[in-house]
């Protein structure tokens, strides 16, 4: 850990008494006042309004019950979860997490990422995420409607278009969206569209939403390459999961002339030296939401599966890690850089622990946050919004290219931000700085709220 800035230290040590055991929540805190000194130095008027403070402290926590009934005729309880962290640039925006892993620990630490994310897409969009320990994986689409519906029963007190808008995460896709949208309307006999984002087409979605956070990592990672006089052509690829995220940065980065050879679930991973095939991959996690080993098992030819391990032990150039937190531990930055990685950008939120972070800095490897790298999905849930609010719809091409610029804007902006401050080059620094100081400056303009 590197030594906080005395000014920060204070707010960092009562973040982890008040949060006692929130883990996630201190390591997501620590790693953005880790790049805060510069801000102290100069935004003084930040410390008088005591922003720091109001930063780390949720406007509103949400814990609910929420009870359904299993296909079997059984009642079955998880717990739902809504953290509303900071509404200063918009209405709470953020997505929804069903993994039995969810607690309110880790709803924290997302919603705080969330927040500094949204303000960099430069959107009207504050910060919040939400979620539930309950496991969609092997569910029935009914049990999976009446968890959604029960989980909405609640929820919809606190959301609405001008006041909290849901989305997607792990385990929440068009299906959950679906089912979650269909209770709100019912409850509250309104069709609010900009209610949720990451709608099916026919019925308030935005072409690209789908596709939107994988391409949006590859369009940065195509800006960081870029600027060091190099492409995507002919790179090797490796891409942790294999969900909405992982899906469609290998198709942009197939599309962009590399080869992704490598990807993975949460019970192993493949490698195919050929290039991932993308349409039985996709007919096999999203269609039959199988496993990635059926991957080896009907691809056939030269496909490896290796059932638990470290996807990280395969050779590539760039690594982009688009599972879950945590994921890309010191090990597995130490196996990418011996075996020659240039190049890691975070598609998931916060897959690398801090010790992975500094041997990932060491060994040189262009690195880059989630909170940057992966905002695509969440500006193009603004793009939603507008098309919402406008009752527009715009076209595929049109709002790809939305998307390329929004990439554009915010790699540069990292960039620029850090160069301001005394960091050029730091990625992490300048995402980190530029999110805190837009939230900062609209928290002081609106006052003790
Ligand atoms: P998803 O569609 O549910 O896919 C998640 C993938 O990660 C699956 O392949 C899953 O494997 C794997 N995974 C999940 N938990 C794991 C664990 N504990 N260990 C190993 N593998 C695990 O979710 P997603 O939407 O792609 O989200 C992936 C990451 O991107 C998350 O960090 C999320 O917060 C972040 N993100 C998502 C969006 C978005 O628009 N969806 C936007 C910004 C950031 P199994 O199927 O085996 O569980």
């Amino acid at each position: 850990m590197l030594a906080l800035d005395p000014a920060l230290q204070p707010v960092y040590d009562e973040v982890v008494s008040r949060n006692p055991g929130d883990t996630e929540f201190h390591q997501a805190v620590l790693e953005v006042f880790e790049s805060l000194a510069p801000v102290v130095a100069k935004h003084p008027e930040y410390a008088d309004a005591a922003i720091m403070q109001r930063l780390v402290e949720p406007e509103r926590q949400l814990i609910f019950r929420v009870p359904w009934v299993d296909d079997a005729g059984c009642v079955q309880l998880n717990r739902g979860f809504r953290v509303q962290f900071n509404s200063a640039l918009g209405p709470f925006k953020g997505g929804l997490r069903f993994h039995p892993s969810v607690n309110v620990g880790i709803i924290k630490f997302l919603g705080f990422e969330q927040t500094f994310k949204n303000a960099l897409t430069g959107m009207p969009i504050g910060g919040g995420k939400g979620g539930a320990d309950f496991d969609p994986k092997g569910k029935s689409d009914a049990e999976v409607m009446r968890f959604c519906q029960s989980y909405m029963t609640e929820l919809h007190r606190h959301i609405g278009e001008h006041t909290d808008v849901p989305a997607g995460d792990i385990g929440v896709g068009g299906r959950e969206i679906g089912y979650l949208f269909g209770q709100y309307k019912r409850l509250t006999n309104r069709y609010e569209s900009g209610v949720l984002t990451g709608k099916g087409i026919g019925w308030g979605g935005s072409l690209v939403r789908r596709e939107a956070t994988g391409y949006g990592a590859v369009f940065f990672v195509d800006e960081m390459l870029r600027r060091h006089g190099q492409s995507l052509e002919g790179k090797r690829v490796v891409v942790s999961g294999s969900g909405n995220v992982a899906l469609y940065a290998i198709e942009k980065a197939h599309q962009l002339g590399a080869t992704v050879v490598a990807c993975s679930d949460s019970g192993g991973y493949v490698v195919d030296a050929r290039g991932i095939d993308l349409e039985l991959l996709t007919d096999i996690k999203t269609v039959r939401r199988g496993r990635i080993s059926q991957y080896a098992d009907e691809r056939g030819g030269a496909v490896s599966y290796v059932a638990g391990g470290s996807i990280w032990d395969v050779p590539c150039y760039i690594a982009l890690p688009c599972a879950t937190q945590n994921e890309l531990d010191d090990r597995g930055a130490r196996a990418l850089a011996s075996n020659g990685a240039q190049v890691v950008a975070e598609g998931a939120n916060m897959p690398t622990t801090p010790a992975g972070v500094r041997v990932l800095r060491e060994a040189g490897i262009l690195f880059a946050p989630g909170k940057a790298v992966n905002a695509g999905g969440v500006a193009t849930s603004a793009l939603e919004m507008q098309q919402n609010a406008s009752r527009d719809s715009w076209s595929f091409e049109h709002t790809e290219q939305r998307l390329a610029e929004i990439m554009r804007q915010i790699h540069d902006r990292c960039l620029e931000t850090a160069e301001e401050y005394g960091v050029p080059d730091d990625y992490v620094a300048g995402a980190n700085i530029a999110g805190v100081t837009q939230v900062a400056d609209a928290m002081l303009a609106l006052g003790v709220v």
